[in-house]
């Protein structure tokens, strides 16, 4: 106990398999068990209460009752132990389910048949499609930007400034500046905007700017307390728009701040459908929009996902790990993230 007070937390609650820590304002439970019986300890610990409550009635068929510390056999009261995941699923005669879908939502099923999806890997991805740099609010510059996508192994980077940041003399100098950075650096930098849906649905450029671009995200930054038609029909005029690519940050929650505005995402999903534009998962920890349930129904419609950071500055891209975690909690697999597309492919899909 003393190793843990000295970590920097309060010991608040102490039994035999648990420790209750507060940690810096937070509340974490830290539990125990024996290694032969990690398996289940984890399982039971991690997944969704759906999901346990579907796994339990998989046990019960066999003639087992699931708890923490193993399987119990129904008739005899013996207990099985586990010392990893794998193993359990393997008991149970199932594919492991990967943690992300663990969720009651038809993977039990599927692992039962063995015919779990290929989730998306963050090695599939080729680039990150929303980035800003100091031509609108970022702390990066062009040459800072490609660096980091060298080092990432990336294939491309999409420069999404502010439009309502970037005059269009700006923007012409932006493109030249993207030009000669573009020469030094294995990671091409794309032309792109990040346009703002003005409260009438308008957009923050005019068309003949927007033609010109490599990539648009259009993007709702005011006017959030409209009335939820009004908000939604913003988005879907946006969507109508042949240069828009990417809607960013589909419901504009900002993580603790401000909740996802009045916009009706089964509305907004079916014209995507309909228009061919991809939704954003935007994989900035303030923001993680949209969520898994969300990304799911989109991909079941057939609609494409773009991955992308939102870096303001060169220390974020890494946080794309995040927009991966979500597109794999929404099913994803490679063919659903547009940036998984070779550069030449991307270029297509958006053309
Ligand atoms: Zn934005
Ligand atoms: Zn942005």
């Amino acid at each position: 106990m003393d190793r843990l007070s000295t970590a920097g937390g309060a010991v608040t609650g102490v039994n035999e398999e648990e420790v209750s820590l507060s940690l810096r304002g937070a509340r974490v439970n830290i539990r125990f068990t024996e290694q032969a019986r990690y398996g289940t300890a984890l399982l039971c610990a991690t997944g969704s209460r759906e999901f346990l409550a579907r796994l339990a009635g998989v046990a019960q068929e066999l003639g087992y009752r699931l708890e923490p510390g193993g399987l119990v056999d129904s008739a005899s009261g013996r207990l099985q132990t586990f010392g990893s995941e794998e193993e359990v699923f393997r008991f149970l005669g199932m594919a492991t389910i990967p943690p992300e879908l663990r969720e009651n939502r038809g993977e039990v099923e599927l692992a039962l048949s063995h015919a779990l999806p290929d989730l998306v890997e963050l090695s599939d991805l080729r680039g990150d499609l929303h980035v800003h740099t100091t031509w609108s609010d970022g702390r990066q510059s062009l040459e800072d930007v490609a660096a980091a996508g060298d080092a990432r192994g990336y294939e491309y980077i999409a420069i999404t400034d502010h439009s309502s940041r970037v005059n269009l003399d700006a923007l012409a100098r932006q493109q030249a500046g993207i030009e000669r950075v573009n020469r030094r650096h294995t990671c091409q930098l794309l032309a792109g905007i990040e346009v703002d849906i003005r409260s009438d649905g308008s957009l923050g450029y005019p068309n003949r700017v927007l033609a010109d671009l490599d990539l648009v995200i259009a993007s709702v930054h005011s006017g959030l307390g409209q009335d939820p038609d009004l908000l939604t029909r913003r988005v879907l005029t946006a969507m109508e728009n042949e240069h828009v690519d990417i809607i960013g940050h589909p419901t504009g929650r900002l993580l603790g701040r401000r909740p996802p505005y009045a916009i009706d995402l089964a509305r907004v999903i079916d014209y995507a459908a309909v228009t061919g534009t991809a939704l954003e998962i935007n994989a900035s920890p303030r923001r993680l929009d949209l969520e898994g349930i969300y990304i799911l129904q989109a991909k079941n419609k057939g609609v494409k996902l773009a991955a992308g950071t939102d870096a303001h500055q060169v220390g974020e891209f890494s946080n794309i790990c995040h927009g991966i975690t979500l597109a794999r909690r929404g099913w994803c697999a490679t063919a659903d993230l547009v940036n998984t597309l070779s550069l030449p492919e991307l270029l297509e899909w958006r053309s």
